[in-house]
């Protein structure tokens, strides 16, 4: 059994606004044991409104809508679900002497046009909607034979509506179809180092579809993200299912496993160095303050993070950070040695346990000839020493500045 969403509104496919409904809906269908495989929007056009539910119906076992409901002549839910089953609107005097209830509670006059929002097309039911004016529609769609009756709801475009009418109304009537209560859970593990493909290589069978849990890779701004959904009978199944492919995962990443959920490298580095005690001060070039931006928004009161220094040019890096002007001059200012000086001169400069540095040649500079291999230098400066480190960057240049923090911050985390 399986579910599809369909989101009417030519607001949210001109790209006026974003379709939060089909986002909300698909984890409230998780939560019951339902998981979605399609997600449509379509433009308040009759015609493709016709066409996307009759491909909705075909396909998939329970089908939800939102929006299309209103008064107003764009509405066009009730005459699409209509023409998809080939059956005529009627009028339901109960929900129009609701409608009308609600107009004279307000002392208003009911317009004319809200009359339309009790007609439904024959063979289905109203769904009530305590929130606002426009009832929902239930409908059980015979298919071929074999094949289970498609259960279709639809609802207000509205999400406080719509999430109300669901709740309320539609998850119980969904229960009663799936059977025994059915839960699905899912977990995310988080990454940092290897590429997509290479954390593909290293799981090996246990991305492979099909597969309970299911085990799914995405990158965002260069950390990976392992998410695992287990389907049970139970919750305590599902957390059990969970807990076997993570072991099995931190068993395969290794060391690149730094956090799950939410959790991202600057989390883990703060707590780290929270833990002991201890202290870290960055210095940049290239990246923008991005480390100094990532670690001030975890540790805003500076328990461990004392503050950073951003040293695009030369002179900053001389004048701010001490780095002597011969090492400059020596190696460049994209060099694993001016790295290690920037971290050191920051470490004295902010009197910190532990700096790091990243010196990055800037995406945009017009003289890098195209056969350079575009590269960054991240170092760690302890008490006892400095340590540097040469990262190449392929890629889209959008990510490298994400890619050189992370890595910087992983520097201190291993
Ligand atoms: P209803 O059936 O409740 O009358 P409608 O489509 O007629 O729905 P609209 O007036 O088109 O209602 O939309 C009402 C509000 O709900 C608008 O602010 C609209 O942007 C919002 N809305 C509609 N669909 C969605 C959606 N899928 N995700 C988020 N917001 C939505
Ligand atoms: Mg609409």
């Amino acid at each position: 059994m399986h579910a599809e969403i369909i989101s009417i509104g030519s607001e949210l496919t001109t790209g006026a606004k974003l379709d939060t409904n089909s986002q909300w809906l698909s984890r409230e269908l998780a939560g019951i044991g339902i998981p979605v495989y399609y997600h449509t929007t379509v433009a308040d056009d009759l015609a493709a409104n016709a066409d996307v539910l009759a491909t909705a119906v075909s396909r998939a076992d329970v089908v939800l809508i939102t929006g299309g409901l209103g008064p107003t002549q764009d509405d066009l839910t009730r005459e699409a679900l209509a023409e998809m089953l080939a059956v005529p609107l009627e009028l339901d005097e109960p929900s129009l002497e609701f409608i009308q209830g609600l107009f004279a509670s307000r002392n208003r006059e009911m317009p004319e046009r809200n009359s339309v929002q009790a007609m439904f097309p024959r063979g289905t039911q109203p769904i009530p909607n305590h929130r606002g004016t426009a009832p929902g529609i239930w409908a059980e769609i015979p298919r071929d034979q074999g094949r289970s009756d498609c259960k279709l709801a639809a609802m207000p475009g509205v999400p406080s509506e719509m999430y109300k009418m669901f709740q309320q109304q539609v998850v119980p009537k969904l229960q009663n179809e799936v059977g025994p209560a059915r839960y699905i859970r899912s977990a995310r593990i988080n990454c940092f180092g290897p590429g997509e493909s290479q954390a593909e290589q290293w799981l090996a069978g246990l991305t492979a579809r099909g597969r309970d849990p299911e085990i799914g890779i995405t990158v965002s701004k260069a950390t990976i993200t392992l998410r695992i959904t287990a389907h049970g009978a139970s919750s305590e199944e599902c957390e059990c299912k969970i807990q076997e492919s993570k072991t099995l995962i931190y068993e395969r990443m290794g060391q690149s496993v730094f956090g799950e959920e939410d959790q991202e490298l600057q989390h883990v580095v703060i707590d780290l160095l929270a833990q002991q005690n201890q202290t870290l001060a960055t210095a940049e070039s290239g990246t923008g303050g991005l480390l100094a931006h990532h670690l001030t928004e975890i540790d805003a009161l500076g328990l461990a993070y004392l503050g950073g220094i951003v040293a695009p040019t030369d002179s900053a890096k001389t004048d701010l950070l001490a780095v002597p002007a011969e090492v400059l001059a020596a190696h460049g200012p994209i060099s694993g040695e001016v790295a290690e000086a920037m971290a050191v001169g920051c470490r004295t400069r902010l009197s910190a346990d532990y700096a790091l540095a990243v010196t990055e040649c800037p995406a945009s500079a017009g003289d890098i000839a195209p056969e350079t291999v575009p590269c960054a230098y991240i170092a760690l400066a302890s008490d006892s020493e400095a340590i540097s480190r040469r990262i190449t960057l392929g890629g889209d240049p959008g990510i490298t500045k994400a890619r050189v923090a992370k890595a910087a911050l992983n520097l201190l985390r291993l």
